[in-house]
């Protein structure tokens, strides 16, 4: 039985987030009525002019410096030709010679580094919208010249978990540096995988397929795991593979050949007439560099050494940067680390998984977390009412003290009647005594759990324990 190897490159675009398209001055967002966000540029009436935008440069060269990435001191832009409605200038502005960014890589947990060929800037086209039979097609330009980063690996993947990790690490990085949202839902990240497969340690590459704009990391496990299997059958089966682009159905979990697949010299690149040659300093570079800010391993880092976060709790808070974001600006009022974390682990997350949102701040205010932190601290409140103002103040921004006093949830009891609750408790279960010289602790324990039950968690354990020992003592 002959055994195979899967071997995949992939083709990540991911918009960059720059206020306004790469080469008009139109905005880049995302949403709005349809051919609104549109000029005579970035809808290509002849005649138009296209005008670099700097930061979208910019973005790229730092996105290619978290990478490791070479950056190149020239950088051509070219003209892709094709059409397709949804492109109304019939070529992309892209790069092929001369992109911004080369080599690089990243680690993945096995040890192995998944090395980047490349990283160049080019235009996004519009978005065609199949409506019914009447209506026909419609096409919106506004994605239309919104910048693209397309970021190019080696055939360095050998299942779709790897490609899962170098996806998600890809897309924390590029968040946690502030140049692409990489919203999949909202196209702001799409995949194109390349997939051969070989006989076990051959050195000779078997043909590739190529499926397009795979736009969740859920179906681009399903694709490669559906097109490895689709390939070792034909090939078990005496077929040869053939050269092409693939559809992904993801309803009917197949993929379809579209066309055969073009080589780049189909695509008759040239470089654009309309742009200059763009020279990057190494001294720009280096100071892009400086801007850099402290991506997720740091805050890793940071959060297992200065404030003692076990490293698991450490990875999952910094998991998503608005996630980590929200743990910084809640400790920035309340320095208590452990206690934040606990919180945001157990309470918060779990509301985020049913109400996805982009603010930890809409499910609760970092002033109302902190503040029930604050309460139980003082012991002003139990735990257990901790966890129903928790509630009470999800999704609202009422001040959570003030909520806490309104439903009588802040500990009033006073000292007299937590000694009468000890007496009452001491009296009441008086055969548990019996074992005090043996196990003390265990006995005092059980005690003060009766007071908690007794007092509906408002009275202070500390103090009942306290009194507990004092009246035993007696
Ligand atoms: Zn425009």
């Amino acid at each position: 039985m002959k055994e195979f190897d899967i071997v995949i490159g992939l083709e990540v675009h991911a918009e960059v987030n720059t206020n306004s398209k790469v080469f008009c001055s139109c905005k880049n967002s995302f949403g709005a009525e349809p051919n609104t966000n549109c000029c005579p540029v970035c809808i290509a009436l002849p005649g138009a002019l296209p005008v670099l935008n700097k930061k979208a440069v910019e973005y790229t060269i730092k996105a290619g410096l978290c990478f490791g990435c070479q950056i190149n001191d020239l950088a051509v832009f070219e003209r892709k030709n094709y059409f397709y409605p949804d492109l109304s200038k019939a070529y992309q502005i892209s790069q092929l010679v001369k992109p911004i960014c080369l080599g690089g890589g990243i680690k993945l947990e096995n040890g192995k580094v998944a090395r980047l060929n490349r990283i160049h800037l080019e235009e996004d086209a519009g978005k065609l919208i199949h409506k019914n039979q009447t209506i026909g097609t419609l096409v919106d330009y506004n994605r239309g010249g919104i910048p693209l980063m397309e970021i190019v690996t080696e055939p360095d993947f050998s299942s779709s978990a790897e490609v899962l990790e170098f996806l998600e690490k890809l897309r924390r990085t590029l968040i946690y540096a502030g140049v692409a949202n990489c919203k999949m839902e909202q196209g702001g990240m799409r995949c194109d995988v390349n997939l051969s497969v070989k006989e076990k340690g051959s050195n000779i590459l078997g043909t590739r397929t190529e499926m397009k704009n795979l736009n969740s990391f859920k179906m681009v496990k399903r694709a490669i795991e559906y097109e490895s299997n689709r390939q070792i059958e034909e090939i078990k089966a005496g077929n040869k593979i053939v050269q092409q682009t693939r559809k992904w159905d993801d309803n009917k979990g197949k993929s379809f050949a579209m066309r055969s697949k073009e080589n780049s010299n189909d695509y008759r690149y040239f470089p654009d007439p309309d742009l200059l040659t763009v020279e990057i300093e190494k001294n720009d570079v280096e100071n892009i560099r400086k801007t850099i800010p402290a991506l997720a391993q740091d805050r890793i880092k940071i959060y297992t050494e200065k404030f003692g976060l076990p490293e698991y709790d450490a990875k999952i808070l910094t998991n998503e940067k608005f996630v980590s974001d929200y743990f910084e600006n809640c400790l920035a009022i309340k320095n208590e680390p452990k206690q934040i974390s606990n919180w945001i682990m157990t309470d918060v997350l779990k509301v985020l998984k049913e109400k996805p949102c982009e603010d930890l701040n809409e499910i609760i205010t970092k002033e109302n977390l902190t503040t029930i932190i604050e309460l139980l601290e003082t012991k002003q409140i139990s735990r257990p009412n901790s966890k129903a103002l928790f509630e009470l103040v999800c999704f609202d921004t009422k001040n959570a003290k003030q909520v806490a006093k309104e439903n009588g949830m802040l500990n009033t009891f006073s000292d007299k009647e937590l000694e009468n609750v000890v007496q009452k408790v001491l009296k009441e279960f008086d055969s548990a005594m019996s074992d005090y010289e043996k196990t003390p602790e265990k006995v005092v324990k059980f005690f003060i759990g009766k007071v908690m039950q007794l007092s509906k968690g408002l009275a202070n354990p500390q103090i009942a324990e306290r009194l507990i020992i004092e009246k035993i003592n007696k």
